[in-house]
């Protein structure tokens, strides 16, 4: 496809603008796909777009792609846990097992440079992707202007594309405390944390869901004194099992990470290099000030769709600024659909990518289906928190009759022998037909662990059909078998 610079087209084709300074495709329908946004839903949706044989722009307001996830998110927190955690290891496990490394220094500014390392391989990635399935980038900020026509503002001026169909992609920003400015320095969001220039020594997270402990784990590895306050009576954020949450709790405060629950935060105030946060219990009662030199609040994320001009084209946003879409991703005006974080679920790169993945295969005719409750949840701490499906709160709130298998990891020959006994699995079954509702994992590996979990799920395995497929020894895998075993017939082999 021509990139047409002020170019008037073939006498066939009628041209869309002229004004000076003013870039633009000349024909009517110059592509099949406009996806704005380029984070994980809107780059693998151009992708499979252009694999389809669709035309695709793609429009990115940030220098380079790959969103919140690549550039301010999963990859950088992984990137800081993965190396706090081997630093932490070195420092605090490695003599147990014989190996004796002397004094063990962290090196805080190569950490930094090899997590930014990290996000410029992965974006980078994308641009090449990009190229090699001929999907085109224009940079700058997107605007729907009509419903077949976005204008990009970049740095070199305005662009106009008519296109069959529009993709929102735009994602997701930082929920604010009110009225707290945030200089990410010493009042910082998850943003700001990823890239300190120094360890605190004192840090206090506000919201103990996600976000505040993954990085709240890699601040505390590093030697900071972490507080986490949290307005509920649980941590880890929604749709974490209440006995899973219980756990990770105790394992983190054993760790060193300690926790404010059921405590509400009425102000957070800067005084010199010092922040001080007063709080008071959740039901009311004495107020505390607590001081720290950095305080991290990650109290959630809300949809980003500013500067898309949806009141141009008629479509207006739900009771939580998300943009509504039926389940083939269809707003209300006919060619143009919306994934990932700026519509309903979860905000996880892996719901926005096969989203992205399943609406333009419908845009091109092809079925769409998407089950919201095969989605896969991940906690990187240590150890890693992995869910799907319900929870046992969930299913006595809807009132279902279920069975629960449970397998600790202190009886999985593999998670011993490596010393990392914590944790269990949990699976949560249909009473009646056997069928899987949910799976629970907390223990070494879980991250990687409930993928398994997710494939059941998805194809509406019974727990008998996890428990007869043959799994390698010595796995933790072997763990989610025998909780699979415990569901169906009560008796797990090895416990
Ligand atoms: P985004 O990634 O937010 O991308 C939207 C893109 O649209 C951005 O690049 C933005 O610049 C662009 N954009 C917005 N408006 C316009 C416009 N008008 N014109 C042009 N471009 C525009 N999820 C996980 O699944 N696993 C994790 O481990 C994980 N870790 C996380 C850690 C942190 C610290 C954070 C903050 C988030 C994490 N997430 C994680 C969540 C994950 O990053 C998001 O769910 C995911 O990025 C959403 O993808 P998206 O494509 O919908 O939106
Ligand atoms: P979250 O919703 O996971 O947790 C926010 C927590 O803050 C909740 O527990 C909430 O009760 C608490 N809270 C809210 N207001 C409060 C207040 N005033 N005082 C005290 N506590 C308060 O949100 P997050 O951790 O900011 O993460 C944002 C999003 O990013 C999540 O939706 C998550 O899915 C995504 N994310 C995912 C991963 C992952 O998949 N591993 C990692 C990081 C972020």
């Amino acid at each position: 496809m021509g990139y047409k610079f002020l170019k008037l087209a073939s006498t066939s084709i009628r041209p869309v603008s002229v004004r000076i300074g003013v870039r633009s495709y000349a024909t009517s329908h110059d592509a099949d796909l406009v996806v704005i946004g380029a984070g994980p839903g809107g780059y693998v949706a151009a992708i499979k777009a252009a694999q389809l044989g669709m035309k695709v722009v793609s429009v990115e307001k940030e220098p380079t792609l790959g969103g919140t996830c690549l550039n301010v998110g999963c990859i950088p927190s992984k990137a800081l846990l993965h190396n706090t955690h081997l630093y932490h290891q070195a420092q605090h496990d490695f003599k147990r097992r014989g190996i004796e490394v002397g004094s063990v220094q962290m090196n805080f500014k190569t950490l930094m440079e090899y997590k930014e390392a990290s996000v410029k391989a992965l974006t980078g990635g994308i641009a090449m992707l990009f190229q090699k399935n001929k999907v085109k980038l224009v940079k700058g900020v997107g605007t729907i202007v009509a419903p077949n026509k976005v204008e990009v503002k970049g740095a070199s001026g305005v662009e106009t594309v008519n296109t069959k169909n529009i993709l929102i992609a735009t994602g997701s920003e930082v929920t604010p405390f009110p009225g707290v400015p945030v200089d990410q320095k010493n009042i910082v969001d998850s943003t700001g944390a990823l890239s300190l220039p120094q360890i605190p020594k004192k840090m206090l997270v506000i919201g103990a869901g996600v976000i505040g402990l993954e990085l709240g784990s890699v601040y505390q590895r590093l030697g900071a004194e972490v507080t986490a306050i949290e307005f509920l009576g649980t941590i880890g954020g929604v749709g974490i099992d209440l006995e899973v949450a219980n756990t990770l709790q105790k394992i983190l405060a054993k760790q060193g990470m300690k926790f404010k629950l059921g405590t509400k935060v009425l102000g957070i105030k800067k005084e010199g290099e010092t922040v001080k946060v007063e709080v008071e219990a959740a039901k009311g009662g004495n107020k505390e000030t607590l001081d720290c030199d950095v305080v991290l609040i990650s109290i959630g994320r809300r949809p980003y769709t500013r500067e898309l001009g949806l009141d141009k084209v008629g479509i207006a946003l739900d009771d939580r600024g998300r943009v509504p879409v039926n389940e083939k991703f269809q707003t209300k005006v006919p060619g143009i659909y919306a994934i990932g974080d700026c519509i309903h679920g979860p905000m996880l790169a892996h719901k926005a990518e096969d989203e992205g993945i399943v609406c333009v295969e419908g845009i091109k005719g092809m079925p769409v289906h998407f089950n919201y409750d095969a989605i896969p949840s991940v906690i990187y701490t240590t150890p890693e928190v992995g869910w799907v499906g319900k929870s046992e709160e969930d299913l006595k709130k809807e009132g279902k009759a279920y069975k629960v298998g449970k397998f600790p990891f202190l009886a999985n020959s593999r998670a011993k022998t490596n010393g990392e006994p914590d944790g269990f699995v949990k699976v949560l079954s249909d009473k009646a037909t056997d069928v899987i509702l949910g799976t629970h994992i907390i223990g070494p590996g879980g991250g990687e662990l409930i993928n398994e979990a997710v494939l059941a799920q998805e194809y509406g395995a019974a727990a008998e059909d996890v428990a007869r497929v043959c799994h390698a020894h010595p796995t933790c895998a072997e763990a989610l078998r025998e909780a699979n075993l415990a569901a169906y017939c009560g008796k797990p082999i090895n416990f």
